[in-house]
């Protein structure tokens, strides 16, 4: 099943959503493209979530989310995730990109950089998704990529298992600033990820980013749920 897959994504190109055949370069059905739009949902324009999340709390000063973690998009991010496909993330960045042109926020941006994530399970999986979209981003963005500020160090505890206060702790003490990092100073950086659920990861990594001197940290993600405690499968 799963080399079948992958053969299929070699040799044609596929919506990752729905599997249909696309044109070689198309990202999404069309069907898949008007089914994720969330523009409808009036999710909050800085939490992205149905249910605010405390933004008095947020290190972060928005999340840019293109779509919500439900239904197929959930195995659409375990085969971007795997590696199967990039159409998804690139997707999600370009329309996202767009958003960032037409509210202005694509002029504030100075850098583009990720949440990491620990460099053995990177080697594992031999990817990063989130890196992948912020060189996405940066690239769609014309902003540079900085992908060395951030480390991930490997605390035992996958983030999907544990609760919102578990994951607030532990994302606390997973990330950390890389020594020697490039001066941020006074810059606006945009934080990719794949899926944000608590806001916990995105949380941290912001502050870690402030601390370090950036002015403001927007995010952008590909999928959101709707509340915050809506469970995460694939994900940390
Ligand atoms: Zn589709
Ligand atoms: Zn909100």
């Amino acid at each position: 099943m799963m080399l079948r897959r992958a053969a299929n994504i070699i040799w044609t190109n596929e919506c990752p959503v729905c599997h249909k055949l696309l044109e070689w370069d198309e990202l999404l059905c069309e069907d898949c493209s008007n089914k994720l739009d969330i523009t409808d949902l009036k999710l909050c324009p800085i939490c992205s979530k149905q249910t605010c999340l405390d933004h008095t709390a947020l290190k972060f000063s928005r999340v840019y989310a293109q779509c919500l973690y439900e239904d197929s998009v959930v195995n659409a991010i375990y085969d971007l995730k795997n590696g199967l496909t990039l159409n998804l993330a690139e997707y999600a960045a370009a329309e996202l990109c767009k958003q960032m042109k037409e509210d202005g926020t694509l002029r504030q941006i100075d850098i583009v950089t990720s949440v990491p994530m620990h460099f053995l399970k990177k080697q594992d999986k031999n990817i990063n998704d989130a890196d992948k979209m912020a060189k996405m981003f940066s690239r769609t963005l014309g902003k540079p990529c900085e992908l060395k500020l951030l480390g991930k160090k490997r605390t035992g505890t996958a983030q999907h298992r544990l609760t919102a206060a578990e994951r607030k702790l532990n994302a606390e003490k997973s990330f950390y600033i890389l020594p020697k990092h490039k001066d941020i100073t006074g810059k606006t950086l945009l934080l990719c990820d794949d899926v944000y659920t608590t806001g916990s990861t995105l949380n941290t990594c912001a502050g870690l980013l402030l601390e370090m001197g950036a002015s403001e940290v927007i995010c952008a993600v590909i999928a959101t749920t709707r509340l915050e405690h809506e469970r995460n499968k694939n994900t940390d």
